[in-house]
């Protein structure tokens, strides 16, 4: 797909990497928030992108529904009408792996029961790259995915990294570094405000 025109351009970064991901097939369904523009920062931005996101979803030929400025994206129409019929999970939609899907239920689930951050999969998951990645051989690959795996050496969702990076880097570098450099700022943002507990 060609993305040389000048709404893609105009396109936050992070919707384009969302919406790239989507158009060469690496997964077969995006959420775009796009609300959170909107109570976040402005409603003029909000108004803005939220017409720049309609222009290119229709030149990409990529189908949509929204509820409540959430858009749910996808190439195919019966994708999007099982989401809508709850006969997909959010997850499954996005195209996560199962295993990642079901870590993340199940750290919720831990968080709930045990009242205790250590067990949320974000935090868990983002510790973990933590302490390798100032090791000199780790691999940035990693960082280019768009949910949070199971394990750091989830093999399902390395392989979603290894063609997230290669059709971002392809075709949109900058949605390809601005997706490394976000979970990278992740990292940092976790240990920040997450820091590990003195275990003595
Ligand atoms: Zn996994």
């Amino acid at each position: 797909m060609d993305y040389e025109f000048i709404e893609w351009y105009k396109l936050r970064l992070d919707i384009r990497a969302d919406l790239l991901t989507v158009v060469e097939g690496v997964r077969r369904g995006a959420n775009i928030e796009l609300w959170k523009i909107g109570k976040h920062e402005s409603q003029k931005l909000f108004a803005s992108q939220k017409k720049l996101l309609e222009f290119c979803l229709n030149k990409l030929g990529l189908l949509f529904r929204i509820h409540n400025d959430d858009y749910y994206v996808s190439r195919s129409r019966l994708w999007l009408d099982k989401l809508w019929k709850r006969e997909i999970k959010t997850g499954e939609f996005l195209g996560y792996p199962k295993c990642c899907i079901a870590g993340f239920e199940a750290g919720c689930k831990a968080v709930m029961e045990v009242g205790n951050n250590d067990k949320a999969p974000a935090i868990r998951y983002f510790r973990e790259l933590e302490t390798l990645i100032n090791d000199e051989d780790f691999d940035m690959t990693v960082l280019y995915n768009q949910h949070v795996p199971c394990r750091l050496d989830c093999r399902k969702a390395l392989k979603i990294a290894q063609k997230n990076r290669a059709v971002l880097e392809a075709h949109d570098v900058e949605a390809a570094n601005y997706l490394r450099d976000d979970n990278l700022n992740l990292v940092y943002q976790f240990a920040y405000k997450y820091p590990k507990r003195e275990t003595r």
